[in-house]
């Protein structure tokens, strides 16, 4: 069997995929080839009546995550629970979706020695990986998931009706409800990536606490948050985990392949950073 695979988005040129599932098909001796694919949103039923008849699978970044959905044959329970597919296999010209974003931060977090089960969860922002985490929270157990956004109807529409979610304004992000309350705290908003120009301008939410930090950003590498953290003893990570996990989940389910996570990723984290030391 050689793979035939594909990540769509658009823009696309930036997307780190390739390398990974390229090197992952090589470690394990596996066949085939994983490429790029602009696809724009006038695109996408071409792309997926194509998709349906050559390639193995594919995975889906912005902007057709959710797009994706009316076009797919089956769509898993927590992928359609966050409202977006970010892995599609094709099997005997059938589409089945997944979203892999939830074990990919679910496993980054065990990295670390951290668990949603009973955790007490800050999450920054209300968009779509914000959705992913806080979904693969709720299935996991966690206590709590304070959302902390600035628009009050998405962080509400992304709480639904579960009773362990409670949305607070950005602004009001604190040592008391936030650094000293969560035993997990996680960044999904681009604040303090790079080309974005903009950050957090104060860090003080850090303090009165040693919550486990992930902040989703892996460009650059340290953020200034990370930074913060380090300054005050708090455990974290950048988001290259959490990328290099849910591209694992999506090649097992591509492949069916069976192999050790852990180990996997630590091979493949060498090969993102040399690559983007470069
Ligand atoms: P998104 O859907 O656009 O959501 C971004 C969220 O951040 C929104 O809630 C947005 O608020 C909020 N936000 C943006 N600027 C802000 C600011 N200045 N202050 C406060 N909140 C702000 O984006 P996404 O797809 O969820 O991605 C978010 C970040 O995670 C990106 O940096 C992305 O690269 C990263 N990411 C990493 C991984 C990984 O595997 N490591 C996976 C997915 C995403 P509004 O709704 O008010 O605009």
């Amino acid at each position: 069997m050689s793979w035939k695979l594909t990540v769509i988005g658009d823009p696309i040129g930036h997307t780190l995929s390739p390398l990974i599932q390229n090197s992952m098909m090589q470690k394990l001796g596996a066949a085939g080839k994983y490429t790029a694919c602009h696809v724009r949103p006038e695109e996408l039923p071409d792309f997926l009546r194509k998709a349906r008849e050559k390639l193995d699978g594919f995975n889906i970044t912005i902007p057709h995550k959710s797009a994706v959905i009316p076009f797919l044959d089956a769509v898993d329970p927590y992928a359609e629970s966050c409202g977006a597919v970010n892995t599609v296999c094709v099997q005997n010209g059938k589409m089945t979706g997944y979203n892999t974003d939830g074990d990919g931060i679910r496993a980054a977090l065990g990295r670390m020695g951290a668990d949603f089960q009973g955790s007490r969860v800050a999450l920054l922002g209300a968009g779509g990986a914000a959705r992913s985490i806080c979904r693969k929270a709720f299935d996991c157990g966690a206590e709590m998931v304070r959302i902390f956004c600035r628009n009050p109807e998405k962080g509400a529409a992304l709480a639904g009706d579960d009773t362990r979610a409670e949305v607070l304004p950005f602004a009001e992000l604190s040592a008391e409800n936030c650094g000293s309350w969560a035993n997990i705290l996680l960044n999904a908003t681009p604040l303090g990536m790079s080309g974005i120009g903009q950050d957090f301008g104060d860090f003080s939410f850090l303090d009165g606490g040693k919550p486990f930090v992930c902040d989703i950003v892996y460009k650059p590498a340290e953020t200034t948050l990370l930074k913060e953290c380090r300054k005050r003893g708090i455990p974290c990570k950048n988001g290259l985990d959490m990328l290099i996990y849910q591209a694992i989940y999506a090649y097992r389910h591509f492949t069916g392949a069976e192999f050790d996570a852990d180990e996997m990723a630590d091979y493949l984290r060498e090969q993102v950073e040399a690559y983007l030391q470069k």
